[in-house]
């Protein structure tokens, strides 16, 4: 039983685990007040979304409390908004059962729950030494994507296809069901690869090495800016790719997923045992010399 009562009755599926994620996207911190209300939707629950798809789960379920202020309180932003929620939701075959609205800055908060069987979820903390490094799809499309949108006033740069990429990331929840069971450790990339892959490090207490020529970078990222793609690859976040391990006896099985186009991911490193302090990962250029790690950070808006 969803919207209608004080609280919505869910019914799990018989033997599996409930994976309960909440995301909350802020006007100014997390997407710029130029967003328009069905960017700002799509943009919130693909976030979401791809909490899932780092658990390996099974998205079923989310709530949403917006918070609105009142110059955005009128039918045509909420339609818009609304489209873009339900875009998504269809999409990924999950359902609305409950939320709450309220007055203030504009605010999205959604709280995902997702289902995966027992034993089967992916954590950050399985990457064991001589594990090799994989992502998904292509990095610093989300920062190239933020560029386009910090650049449209003096319109230096435009890209439809980077625009899509920050506000509708695609949330990898088809890869990461076919990852159970053979990632050993997986995450999605918020923060950025260096500083997700870290989280990994940390939780699984290894190291890693990262090879900046294996890095995906998309054709159309490296020509907007052939200085800066690495930076946005390897520090950029935004991307909601997944960032994943594998032990070298669950590397066929990755390697015929990969070959037989189910699977788009490629390798970019490997993990090594830990070394003390400093940063978990390590980053090699095409002449295999470690580049300064001094990046680490989020790009705000306002
Ligand atoms: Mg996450």
């Amino acid at each position: 039983m969803g919207i209608g009562d004080d609280g919505a009755l869910i019914n799990p599926s018989d033997n599996q685990q409930l994976v309960v994620a909440s995301d909350t996207l802020v006007e100014d911190v997390h997407f710029p007040a130029a967003a328009t209300g069905r960017q700002v939707a799509t943009r919130a629950l693909c976030v979401n979304l791809s909490d899932m798809a780092a658990m390996g789960a099974q998205p079923r379920w989310f709530t949403l409390a917006l918070t609105l202020p009142e110059e955005r309180a009128n039918s045509a932003w909420l339609a818009d908004f609304s489209a873009g929620i339900a875009e998504i939701a269809k999409q990924f075959d999950i359902a609305l059962v409950g939320g709450d609205t309220t007055s203030g800055p504009l605010t999205v908060s959604i709280t995902m729950l997702g289902e995966v069987p027992p034993a089967e979820s992916l954590q950050r903390s399985g990457a064991a030494v001589g594990d090799s490094v994989f992502v998904t799809g292509y990095l610093g499309d989300g920062a190239a994507g933020l560029k386009s949108i910090s650049s449209i006033n003096n319109s230096c740069i435009n890209s439809d296809r980077l625009l899509q990429r920050f506000y509708a990331p695609q949330p990898q929840i088809k890869t990461a069901i076919q990852l159970r069971g053979i990632a050993s450790a997986c995450i999605d990339i918020s923060d950025g690869l260096v500083a997700d892959l870290g989280h990994i490090c940390q939780a699984s207490a290894v190291a890693a090495t990262v090879y900046t020529q294996q890095l995906p970078i998309a054709e159309d990222v490296r020509k907007l800016s052939p200085n800066n793609c690495i930076d946005w690859a390897l520090f950029g976040g935004d991307d909601y790719q997944l960032c994943f391990t594998v032990s070298a006896d669950k590397i066929d099985k990755l390697e015929q997923l990969i070959d037989g186009g189910e699977l788009n991911a490629c390798k970019i490193g490997t993990i090594q045992i830990a070394a003390d302090g400093g940063c978990p990962v390590t980053v090699l250029d095409s002449n295999n010399s470690p580049i300064a790690l001094n990046k680490q950070g989020y790009d705000h808006f306002g």
